[in-house]
């Protein structure tokens, strides 16, 4: 499956929610924010719905061939998409501009040093 982007990143995050701890295979994630409506998605997503850490509900959305995770929606802000950074064809897009769930990460983390650290979930992009 291929995702097309006809637009700028709006913003980056490096994650340690525990669930992205479970999709990083231990690690956190990054995820970098679009503006839904400038997405094109061709093929199949596999959508899995659950309730965050933070108590939102969201969509995260798999490649049903490898298992890629692609997609992080809130049900809440659908006009906003973020896109698993490994998935991007060039990850070096947005670089992560802040840490978040830093309360969930394990004593072990690297957690850069020169991004602002925030202990749980941030206000949303607008
Ligand atoms: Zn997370």
């Amino acid at each position: 499956m291929r995702i097309a982007i006809d637009a700028e990143p709006l913003a980056a995050r490096m994650c340690w929610c525990r669930l992205c701890q479970y999709l990083g295979g231990g690690s956190g994630t990054v995820n970098v924010c679009f503006p839904s409506d400038k997405l094109t998605v061709t093929g199949e997503v596999r959508w899995h719905h659950s309730i965050a850490d933070s108590g939102t509900a969201m969509r995260r959305g798999f490649c049903p061939e490898c298992g890629t995770p692609l997609f992080s929606l809130a049900e809440s802000r659908p006009h906003l998409s973020f896109i698993r950074a490994g998935a991007l064809d060039d990850p070096d897009l947005l670089a992560p501009q802040a840490v978040i769930w830093t309360d969930a990460a394990p004593d072990w983390a690297h957690l850069d040093p020169d991004l602002p650290h925030y202990p749980a979930q941030i206000p949303p992009i607008a």
